[in-house]
């Protein structure tokens, strides 16, 4: 029989990986992708995130990342941009998914690509993967996609992420460098950057009843471009670097898992399978990898899975809570607009939003050089 079973080779799922292997543990991670694959993510990765990272023994620079330094916010033909007080990195998921996934391997944990599992059973005090019955611990981190048997307590939210590449003219990837800007337009927003090998990242959300009469990609393109003249010169001249698109429908963006004492003390839920921030914070990686630490920590401990998440839940739960607050802001067209001009005559206001997507929780765990006990004992 396995021990610990990962299911879910993401940044939450690897990094778990990688720390119970180290500490011995017989890990096996399942991932359902059998190569490199592109997520449907903005790709920006935070100070806290590189962090993290660094911890793990992981340099994301040796990916030659591209470095962000500030951030814009646009709407109409208003904009208004600031200094990050701690600069990130735009890079692809596939590169940094796949930097995780050889880490777990190179760390000891039996990772499996191309298995795709189908179901969790849980019954009194046996858990089971597809059948197979587990000696240890299950950690469920498949981010957005649920497995039968335990799938998450979350609704569906009302959107959709549409994610891309494109090579932009010189000029457009020089006026863009340093940059992650995010585009607010009636009832969604983009948010564009550069990536490793200059290939800008567009990222967005968008209700389906907007995008329903556009019939195709370059259609919503076009509609974004009139929308919005700041991502019409933006793109102009670009090159599509997808044959298609990826997307993704739902996100329940706030929701954050509520554990209850009659939960499988042996399954474990990572990453965007404990809780989903809303994206324009940039911080779902950063989650994802404190929750790879803490179910780690709880793991080793001894601890059962209810007390992990409840544990996460006082880490996590406000900030999620919070900036979802703020992502219904700058969802909704007439905030936009009121939002737009408040950071143009006073940038202060851009700053006090960032402030607000950053967890003094989580900072107080990334900022100790040393191991830390368990944050709630
Ligand atoms: C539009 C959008 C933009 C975003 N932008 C950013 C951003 O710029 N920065 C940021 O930090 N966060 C961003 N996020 C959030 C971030 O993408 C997630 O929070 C993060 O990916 C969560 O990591 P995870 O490991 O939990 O899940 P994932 O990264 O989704 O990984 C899950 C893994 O599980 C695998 N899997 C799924 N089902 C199965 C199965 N049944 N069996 C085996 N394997 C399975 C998948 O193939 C995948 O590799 C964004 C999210 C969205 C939707």
């Amino acid at each position: 029989m396995k021990e610990t079973v990962v299911i879910g080779g993401g940044p939450a799922g690897a990094a778990a990986a990688i720390l119970l292997a180290r500490a011995g543990r017989d890990v096996t991670v399942l991932e359902r992708n059998s190569g490199p694959a592109h997520k449907v993510c903005g790709d920006f990765l935070s100070a806290a995130a590189l962090q993290r990272l660094a911890q793990l023994g992981i340099d994301p620079m040796e990916l030659r990342p591209a470095r962000i330094n500030a951030v814009r916010l646009i709407h109409g033909n208003k904009a208004a941009a600031r200094p990050l007080p701690f600069p990130g990195i735009g890079l692809s998921r596939r590169a940094l998914d796949e930097a995780l996934l050889r880490e777990a391997a190179r760390s000891g944990a039996d990772v499996v690509r191309g298995h795709t599992v189908r179901a969790v059973s849980t019954g009194g005090s046996s858990i089971d993967v597809d059948g197979g019955p587990l000696a240890g611990s299950v950690l469920l981190s498949t981010g957005k996609h649920d497995v039968r048997g335990a799938r998450r307590a979350a609704g569906r939210g009302p959107f959709i992420g549409f994610k891309t590449y494109l090579a932009l003219s010189r000029a457009q990837a020089e006026a863009l460098r340093g940059y992650v800007e995010i585009v607010l337009y009636g009832g969604g927003y983009a948010g564009l950057q550069l990536t490793e090998a200059n290939a800008a990242t567009l990222c967005l959300l968008i209700r389906p009843d907007q995008v329903a009469p556009m019939a195709s990609w370059e259609g919503l393109l076009d509609w974004l471009r009139a929308a919005c003249p700041h991502l019409a010169i933006r793109l102009a001249g670009s090159q599509a670097m997808l044959p298609r698109p990826l997307a993704v429908y739902g996100m329940p963006y706030g929701w954050v898992n509520r554990p209850v004492p009659s939960d499988h003390p042996r399954l474990f839920r990572l990453g965007d399978q404990a809780g989903v921030i809303p994206s324009f914070t940039g911080q779902g990686v950063t989650i994802a990898l404190f929750t790879a630490k803490l179910a780690a920590q709880a793991i080793l401990s001894g601890w059962d899975a209810w007390n992990y998440h409840r544990a996460l839940r006082a880490e996590v739960g406000a900030l999620i809570r919070r900036t979802n607050r703020l992502h219904r802001l700058l969802s909704c067209a007439a905030a936009q607009r009121v939002l737009a001009l408040g950071c143009q005559f006073c940038p202060a206001v851009l700053g006090l939003a960032e402030a607000w997507t950053r967890s003094t929780g989580m900072r107080r765990h990334y900022s100790s050089s040393t191991e830390l006990a368990h944050p709630w004992t």
